[in-house]
């Protein structure tokens, strides 16, 4: 039987140990930290029940994600939305619905455009016209522009700017559009949008995210044999001709295996020395952007719907979880430098200026969640940075939302890179 050690339990490292232990070969994965999950994680609150890290929003066009989540039995763990509708809230509290649950696919989604009244009518037009000339690539060509750039030359004014893409380039590139790279965010508006009819709803977990997918993972990569180590840090790994022969950690040597996965963000990879050091991985440079969450405890928790887009505001979400709502704010460059009181204290007076009936005194209880490194920039810079995804070693394969997988730093990025080192492995 042919053994492989994963490094790193999140959700690329869960990914492809789940893919290899259900393929009969022998894994063992190590993870530095006391849990799984990665940046995808919860933990238990102080208020009873588990509390995720942020919210993530996946999308019914995660492929290989509902693939993972269907191997290790977990597919109960989420819903999906029939058709997607987004609650669209201005400042004052005025609402407007994206909303494509009337009509055929694909001519449900024009006709959701032009029911968001949130744009004027010329307005609706001019995101119909560059949806279609851009989407299906016979319009801009987008090579190096910015998100900012490609709306303005396909004619979006300022409110469709604010009232429509900005929230929606923000969410999904975690990063403003003025940075974010256009290529990138035409790529997955095409995914969204262009790829079925399932692909634009937006996919629920029921329960928390590490009950969604790290507990079951963990359970079944144990059914098929395999060995999850937590708490234990690999430091370095020794090299010998072009294959990795010793993985040392701070406490063990692990010498008797075929393969490595590694699955660790960019930056922890970098710390994992090579002996000899004159081995060296080609890796990308990549900057990061954070994202904040509060999770707020209300006395009487008002708020109808599962979730709100808020336009125009530093506070880009508002989920409601029942027991709590958690509010989000992606790219949250300024904010995350600011103490747990402050940012609490700025989401609140947000939520109030776009729903007059939330009411401060109401809280009970809040939970600030700041994730400084939450995903990389995918800028015009990180598109060619990640095409050089390389590594030295023939027995070593390379996964992360890092990696060269054609989309941002998300659940679907991670996971597609698991299942693909995996793949490799295989071959
Ligand atoms: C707040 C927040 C909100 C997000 N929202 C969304 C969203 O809405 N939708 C979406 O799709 N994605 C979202 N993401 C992104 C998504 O969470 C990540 O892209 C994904 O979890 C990355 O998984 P990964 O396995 O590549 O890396 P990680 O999750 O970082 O996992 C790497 C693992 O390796 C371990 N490790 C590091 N060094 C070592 C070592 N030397 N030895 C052993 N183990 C090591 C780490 O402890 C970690 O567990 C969000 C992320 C954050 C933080």
């Amino acid at each position: 039987m042919k053994k492989c050690i994963v490094i790193g339990g999140g959700l690329a490292g869960l990914a492809a140990a789940a893919r290899l232990a259900d393929n009969s070969i022998d894994v063992t994965l190590l993870e530095s930290s006391p849990k799984l999950g990665g940046r995808t994680y919860s933990f238990l609150s102080r208020n009873g029940g588990y509390i995720d890290n942020g919210q993530h929003i996946m999308m019914g066009c995660y492929r290989h994600t509902l693939d993972f989540l269907r191997t290790i039995n977990a597919l109960d763990e989420i819903e999906f939305q029939e058709k997607l509708k987004i609650h669209f809230v201005d400042e004052g509290g005025k609402d407007y619905y994206l909303d494509s649950s009337r009509g055929l696919y694909p001519f449900n989604l024009p006709a959701a455009i032009m029911k968001y009244k949130a744009l004027s009518l010329a307005e609706r037009l001019a995101v119909l016209k560059f949806f279609i000339a851009e989407i299906f690539y016979i319009g801009h060509n987008c090579e190096n522009l910015t998100v900012e750039e490609w709306l303005a030359k396909g004619g979006q004014s300022k409110n469709t700017v604010r009232a429509l893409w900005n929230i929606l380039a923000i969410s999904t590139l975690n990063t403003g559009i003025e940075r974010g790279s256009a290529e990138m965010f035409r790529h997955i508006l095409h995914e969204i949008f262009l790829t079925g009819k399932g692909s634009a709803r937006i996919v629920f977990p029921k329960n928390s995210l590490s009950e969604t997918f790290s507990f079951k993972a963990k359970e079944f990569i144990e059914s098929r044999g395999g060995r999850i180590i937590i708490s234990e840090r690999v430091t370095s790994i020794e090299v010998a001709g072009k294959k990795a022969v010793k993985i040392i950690t701070a406490k063990n040597i692990y010498d008797r295996f075929d393969f490595v996965v590694t699955a660790v963000p960019v930056n922890a990879l970098n710390r994992i020395k090579l002996n000899p050091q004159a081995i060296k991985f080609k890796l990308p440079r990549l900057e990061h952007s954070p994202i904040v969450s509060v999770h707020l405890w209300l006395k009487e928790n008002p708020f109808k719907e599962r979730f709100y887009a808020l336009t125009g505001s530093p506070v880009h979400w508002l989920f409601n979880k029942g027991t709590h709502i958690t509010v989000i704010t992606s790219a949250a460059g300024e904010i995350i430098n600011y103490s747990n009181e402050r940012i609490t204290e700025l989401f609140c007076l947000e939520i109030q200026k776009y729903f007059s009936y939330f009411n401060i005194s109401e809280i009970k209880d809040s939970i600030v969640i700041k994730e400084k490194n939450a995903t990389f920039i995918p800028d015009g810079a990180s598109n060619l940075e990640r095409r050089n995804v390389e590594s030295p070693l023939e027995n070593l394969m390379l996964a992360g939302d890092w990696t060269d997988t054609q989309i941002p730093a998300t659940i679907e990025g991670a996971i597609k890179s698991g299942i693909e080192a995996a793949a490799s492995v295989l071959n």
